[in-house]
């Protein structure tokens, strides 16, 4: 068996523990996991647990703690009947300009990560979207019967024509017209990513909840022409619903934000934190509260630390504990707070990356690609058949 007889020669010796990194303390899983959604159990069907993330760089608080620390919880909290499968959404990358070698450097730091927040390629299926062939079918044929009307509510597109409309102002038509399809037909790819796999749950951040809505919208439209095929899935929200960007607080934190002070990456030393978080728009009233109105930046540095805050503090409690320090002095706390609690991660996350020439990422790709297109292959050879598609000597 793949994983179970390499040894990796630097990473460390793992004759009792098979993955090196794999957390051996709950930290990964304490704070938030205590406050996040559990799954709805009252049916008796297994669960499927599908998520992705994009390969459009380091992923960020906003990811670990909306989406990542998610996937690891729920992995260690399944039922040994659960499947779940977590996929690096390579596709969805390339609806922007992406360069060839950045975006394969992308793909493994996005691997490495899912490895240092605790996920186990043992127990869940984890791969690059690309690797399955069929995600690209399944989008096709959902495109068949899934509305325009419905993609071009979404706020993601929406927000793209507006910011056409800006840049363009005299010529919106013409900037419109530039827009590419690809940017416009994702969420139909996203909807075809998790009804492939016939997931009952699907834990993303906030802003996804839109898309899932869509993805339930789109199974619909196919049974109700083909039959009861595809499964309507449960959004499962974190906590963290939307952790906000750093330099613009009203905004969520996001990978594809240019400017790196935005976010705090989950390999950036203290230092680093140290600097981000100074430089962090916050405001210039005295003293510290949680006001996420009037004071977005101040409310969302709390905000993140109760996320981590071992006690289960909420936000507000924070700001009273803080309520008299300057802002010079919280910065500082929120920094020694955020710094200490992403410490493990990214140790885990560093002996990945420095130490992976023996193509171990590679190896767990491959494996994952190759039992994800087997779980694939099953909605398919459904799906095929009821449209008169079904492929010569096959089921
Ligand atoms: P991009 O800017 O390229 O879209 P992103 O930071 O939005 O990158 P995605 O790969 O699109 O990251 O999303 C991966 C997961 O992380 C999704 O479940 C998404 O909902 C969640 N997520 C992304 N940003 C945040 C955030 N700021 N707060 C909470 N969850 C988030
Ligand atoms: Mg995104």
């Amino acid at each position: 068996m793949l994983f179970g007889v390499r040894r990796h020669p630097r990473i460390g010796c793992y004759q009792q523990r098979k993955w090196p990194w794999k957390s051996t303390s709950t930290h990964a899983t304490s704070g938030i996991s205590r406050r996040s959604q559990r799954l709805h159990t009252s049916s008796t069907k297994a669960h499927i647990i599908f998520s992705g993330i994009q390969p459009t760089g380091v992923p960020h608080l906003g990811n670990y703690l909306g989406a990542l620390q998610q996937w690891a919880r729920l992995q260690n909290e399944a039922s040994p009947s659960t499947q779940l499968l977590y996929s690096i959404v390579d596709l969805h990358a390339i609806t922007i300009n992406q360069d060839a070698d950045q975006l394969r450097r992308w793909k493994r730091e996005t691997l490495a990560t899912l490895l240092a927040v605790g996920l186990d390629p043992e127990r869940s299926t984890i791969f690059y979207q690309s690797a399955v062939p069929e995600h690209t079918e399944l989008m096709w044929i959902l495109s068949c019967t899934a509305s325009v009307g419905h993609l071009s509510r979404m706020t993601q597109w929406k927000s793209k024509l507006a910011l056409s409309d800006e840049v363009s102002a005299l010529d919106s038509t013409s900037a419109k017209a530039r827009l590419k399809l690809g940017l416009f037909s994702y969420p139909v790819l996203q909807a075809a990513d998790i009804l492939l796999y016939g997931a009952t749950h699907v834990p993303v951040g906030e802003d996804q909840a839109q898309h899932l809505e869509f993805a339930r919208q789109c199974a619909d439209q196919f049974n109700t022409v083909h039959g009861e095929i595809l499964v309507k899935p449960q959004t499962v929200l974190s906590s963290a619903k939307r952790v906000m960007s750093l330099k613009e607080p009203r905004l969520k934190m996001s990978k594809s934000h240019q400017d790196l002070r935005s976010r705090i990456q989950i390999n950036d030393g203290a230092e680093i934190i140290g600097d981000k978080i100074r430089l962090a728009l916050t405001d210039s009233i005295t003293g510290v509260s949680y006001d996420p109105e009037h004071r977005p930046g101040v409310s969302n540095l709390l905000a993140i630390m109760s996320y981590f805050d071992e006690e289960g503090r909420t936000a507000e409690e924070l700001a009273q504990a803080c309520k008299s320090l300057s802002m010079r002095q919280f910065k500082a706390t929120a920094t020694k707070a955020i710094s200490e609690s992403l410490a493990s991660t990214r140790d885990k996350y560093n002996r990945i990356m420095n130490h992976d020439e023996t193509h171990y990422l590679d190896d767990i790709a491959t494996e994952g690609s190759n039992k994800a297109r087997r779980q694939a292959d099953k909605t398919m050879a459904a799906v095929r058949q009821v449209i008169g598609l079904e492929r010569a000597g096959r089921a």
